[in-house]
Order: structure tokens, then sequence, then C-alpha cells
């Protein structure tokens, strides 16, 4: 017998429509291309997405058609955003910081049919075009008064949308169909894309709106720091005009200085972001003895937090850290680190030690660790493996059938990182499997490590790779990055370790580098640490 309830397709354009109905009069603040601070409303953006819907059914886009944005947070891009979803386009965000080859590889796979850019991009698109024949038209994030010189035709923003109405009959499709495309950074082969459907999207922020997991609130002001081209900007597009939270666009600058003011002049709550962004902004502070006023926590995912950001921003700045794990093939929210019963139970030192792990699963998803041959693994805290995820909102092949069948026999997906799960149920990444150290047989988690170092007072960044050695295989080094005007021996570090992990953890060598390098999105490069040690010799043998 089947239930009686409506069948409502999930798709995401009623969460739009929800916010100009119900929150029209909330306010979006945005630094725009020009670099003004600008206001505008979600019943404005409404009005807006449908302008662009009905500017790119003008263009002859039709539903599934990729259309490719390349831009910072703002309005405008919020706009672009809703308006090719609502119309059954497919949004493909693409990541301005990535090298044009990898740029022009990703568009072409795409065959993305339009690119709207930030005009700061224009230097870039001017090679990108030559390099991708599928894109018949450029717009750029900007009115007639920006828009940059180019050697092509290219059109403003503005000036596009200016002649449309805001009446476009949004939805009308399959909850199922494609509504943004995502392309995973590619530190292994070729980038690969995640192609998010309307549902998976409506259901992963409805997921993500639990008071233990984002938990935004209509009362919220929310900065998204996290791009919108990274990993579905964590979902907040969409979490934010559910609740009809007050959402602040920062623009391209993501400075310290730059974040702060934004933070205080716009009394932002709220805020999610890789680690590094974090570091930038504790730096600037502490430089410069600034206190928040208004903040009162901040999400941390993409790589491990470290617990040094999260001690400085509860004792110096009381602002409360929840960590989140998740991936461009989750949606991305996996697991967030938030005390269960049992663990607010226990004593400030215990609970630190959950604030560190990667966190609780999301109701609706479900995971398990495997060994090599695919056979479970227990949830001891103890015993790491890979780890695998299933649910509505986990990719279930890469676009154009790329890397073939990606899921195991039980449907799972495999995240590539490698990890613990406790009995609370608390999932503690380990590694990635592809930046593992193994040495003697044994895994060795440089996450761990580099936590650790980041503790120490001179370190402003640590990272720990793995070099090859006759005996074991593998032994970590440690590069360490000081902050400016300190100073630390190799001594130092280990003394400082000693003690805080396994004997046969430690570090053979400690290399201090002026620069950590790091990826498009914030993380350590680990691909180019280790392309940067080639001939590298470690200074001794060691034993275990
Ligand atoms: P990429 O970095 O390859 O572009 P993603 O942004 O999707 O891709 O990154 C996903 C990966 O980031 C995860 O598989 C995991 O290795 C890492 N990651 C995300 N959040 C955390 C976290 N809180 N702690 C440790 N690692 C994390």
């Amino acid at each position: 017998m089947m239930g009686l309830m409506q069948d409502v397709p999930l798709t995401v354009d009623r969460i739009l429509d929800h916010a100009a109905n119900w929150q029209g009069n909330r306010e979006i603040v945005s630094r725009d291309a020009e670099g003004r601070v600008t206001r505008s409303t979600y019943a404005a953006i409404h009005a807006d997405a449908k302008r662009v819907s009905n500017a790119l059914a003008a263009e002859g886009i039709k539903q599934g058609d990729r259309v490719a944005t390349m831009g910072w947070n703002s309005a405008r891009h919020l706009s672009a955003w809703y308006g090719a979803a609502g119309m059954g386009a497919v949004l493909h965000t693409l990541n301005p910081r990535l090298f044009l080859e990898q740029i022009a590889y990703i568009a072409n796979h795409a065959g993305d049919r339009l690119l709207i850019a930030d005009p700061a991009t224009a230097d870039l698109v001017e090679e990108l075009l030559p390099q991708v024949p599928s894109i018949e038209k450029v717009i750029f994030f900007c009115d007639a008064a920006s828009l940059p010189q180019t050697s092509f035709p290219a059109i403003a923003f503005d000036d596009w949308i200016a002649g449309q109405t805001a009446d476009f009959d949004w939805g009308g499709f399959d909850e199922n169909a494609a509504c943004g495309l995502c392309y995973t950074s590619g530190t292994t082969g070729n980038p690969k894309g995640v192609l998010y459907s309307h549902r998976s999207n409506y259901i992963h922020a409805l997921m993500t709106l639990q008071r233990d997991a984002l938990g935004l609130s209509a009362r919220d002001t929310v900065l998204l720091v996290v791009p919108m081209y990274h990993a579905n900007a964590w979902g907040v597009v969409y979490s934010a005009p559910a609740v009809g939270a007050r959402l602040v666009l920062p623009g391209q600058r993501m400075d310290g200085e730059s974040i702060y003011n934004l933070i205080e002049q716009e009394g932002v709550t709220y805020s999610a972001a890789v680690p590094t962004v974090w570091q930038m902004l504790l730096q600037y502070m502490q430089e410069n003895g600034k206190r928040f006023t208004t903040l009162e926590r901040v999400t941390i995912g993409g790589s491990a937090c470290p617990e040094s950001i999260i001690r400085t921003f509860r004792d110096d700045y009381g602002v409360d850290v929840i960590q989140g794990w998740g991936m461009t093939e989750t949606s991305p929210l996996g697991t967030v680190s938030v005390p269960n019963a049992s663990v607010a139970a226990k004593s400030e030192p215990e609970q630190m030690a959950y604030k560190l792990k990667q966190g609780r699963l999301l109701c609706g998803l479900e995971m398990k660790l495997v060994d090599d041959a695919g056979n479970r693994l227990p949830h001891d805290g103890k015993t790491p493996g890979r780890l695998m995820i299933k649910g509505p909102t986990i990719a279930g092949a890469y676009f154009g059938g790329e890397g073939g069948d990606v899921l195991d026999a039980e449907g799972f997906f495999d995240t590539g990182d490698v990890s613990t799960i406790d009995g609370e149920g608390y999932m503690q990444i380990t590694d990635r499997a592809k930046d593992v150290v193994k040495s003697g047989g044994e895994w060795i988690s440089s996450i761990e490590i580099e936590n650790i170092a980041m503790g120490h007072d001179a370190v402003a960044n640590a990272a720990v790779v793995g070099v090859s050695h006759p005996k074991w295989d593998e032994r970590p080094i440690l590069l360490c990055q000081l902050k400016p005007g300190a100073s630390a021996t190799a001594a130092d570090l280990t003394q400082y370790l000693d003690g805080k992990i396994a004997k046969w953890w430690m570090p053979d060598d400690v290399l201090f580098v002026d620069d950590i390098p790091l990826g498009p999105t914030g993380k350590i490069d680990k691909k180019a640490i280790r392309a940067g040690l080639e001939g590298y010799k470690l200074p001794f043998e060691v034993s275990r």
C-alpha cells in the first residue's frame, strides 16, 4: 500500500521560492566584483535569478545543459546559481585557482556552453576560450562600466539580465534531474565531475540544518567563506535561504583583515571554512589585538582541524569550533563532531579528544570501515580501515562514467580516506589513503603528528610525509613553517612530540621551510611536497 501524501518533487528552486515568499526582506550582503559592499534581499535575488533563467532560455540553454561559473562568492553568483538550477540547467562551478590546463580539461569534459566569470579572471578566460570550443558566450559578473577589455565579445551580467522579466516557471522536472556539477581537484589522476541532483541537494540541505550539524537558524548572520566553487559550497547556498539566515558573501578578498572586518561590520554569528582561512584570521587578530563581538560558532572542515585553532577560538575569543568531515562526492557533509550525551558528560580534556575527531554520521547515511580485500573492520576506535559511505547525498558515479563503477557490492562509495570509528560512533580520519605513511607494515597518522606539531608555539604550519626507507619501507619526516620571527630547532620539535605520539611514529627528520605548499582549496599539497623532496635522503637509519 502506498502512502497518500502529496508527491512534490524536491527541487532546489523551491528553497529560494520559500526564502523569497517567507523571508523576502532578509538581507544578502555581498562584496561584488567592483569591490563594493552591496545589499540585496532574498526577494531581489529571487527576481534576478528568474531574469537569469530567462536570459539563459534566450541563449537557447535547455534542461541538462551545462552553464559554468568561475567566480568568488557574490550576490550575482547566487542569482546565476538559482537561475540555472531553477530552469533545469546544470550549474557547473569552475575554480579559478586551478591551473589553466586543468580548467580547460574540466570545462571541455563538462561540455560547458556558457561561462559566467568574475572580471578579475578576464586574462584567464582569454587563454581558456581558444581551448574550450564548447563555450559559446562569456558573461562577466559586473556592470557595463566594469566590463574588462577582452579580445572576444563579452557582456556584463547586469546588462545580460536587465531586459528580462522576473517571471519564469521554475521546476516541473524530475527531482532526480541534474542540478549542479563540481569537479574534485584531482590530487590523483584527472579531475572527476560530481553531478548533484536537485533531490540530493535538497535532502543535504535538510540534513545539514539539524542542530547537531551546521544548525543554521533564521536568527543567524552567515558569512560564506567557503568558495561557491568548492565542494558545493558546503550546501550553505541551500541551507541559508532554507531557514532565512542573513547571508554575507565576501567576494575575492580572503585575507585575515578583510574577513575580520566583514565579521564585525555585518555582525556575523556563524561561518564555515577550511583551517588555513581561520589560521590567517587568528594571526591577524592576535597581531592587531582584535576581538569578536558577535561570532558564536564556526564549522571547520576540508582538512583536519588542529587543536590549537579550537583552543584559541574557544579560550581567547569565546567561539565554539565544530569540526565537520566531507568531500565533494558527499555533497559534502558526512560527519560532524558534536558531543552526544555521553561525551557531553565527560571532562574537558576528554571532550577535546572528541572535538579533534571528524565526528558522527548524519541521519540518512551509512558508513563502514574495510580492509584492502573489502572485509568489514571493527568500530573499536583503534583499527584503521578504508572509510566507505552510502546514502542519497553520496555520488553513485562520476560524470561521463570516469573511474568506472565506484561502488562496492553493498553500494558503498570508497572515500579514499583511512579512518577509525569508535564505540560512540565518532569517525576519525588518520590519513588520505594516498598520503598514509606505511612503516614496517603499519600506518602512521600524518594528520595526528601535524596536529600536535602545530600546538608548538613557534610553528605556523606543519606537514608530515613519508620518505622511502630501506628497512621500514617508509618513515615520516616533518616539515615546519615557523611563525614570523619565531625560532625552533629540530630537537625542540622532537622533544615536544616526545610522549605525545608512539615512539615509532617519531619523524626521522625535521625540515624547516619558508612555505608549506597549499593546493587550490587551501589544503596542504602533499603531492607538491613529495615532488620537492625528490632525491632527499634520510639523515640516519632508525630502529623501531
Ligand atoms: P579535494 O581536496 O580532492 O578537492 P574535497 O574538497 O572533496 O576534494 O576533499 C575531500 C577530502 O578532504 C576528504 O576525503 C578528506 O581527506 C579531507 N577532509 C575533509 N574534511 C576533513 C576533516 N575534517 N579532517 C580531515 N580531512 C578532511
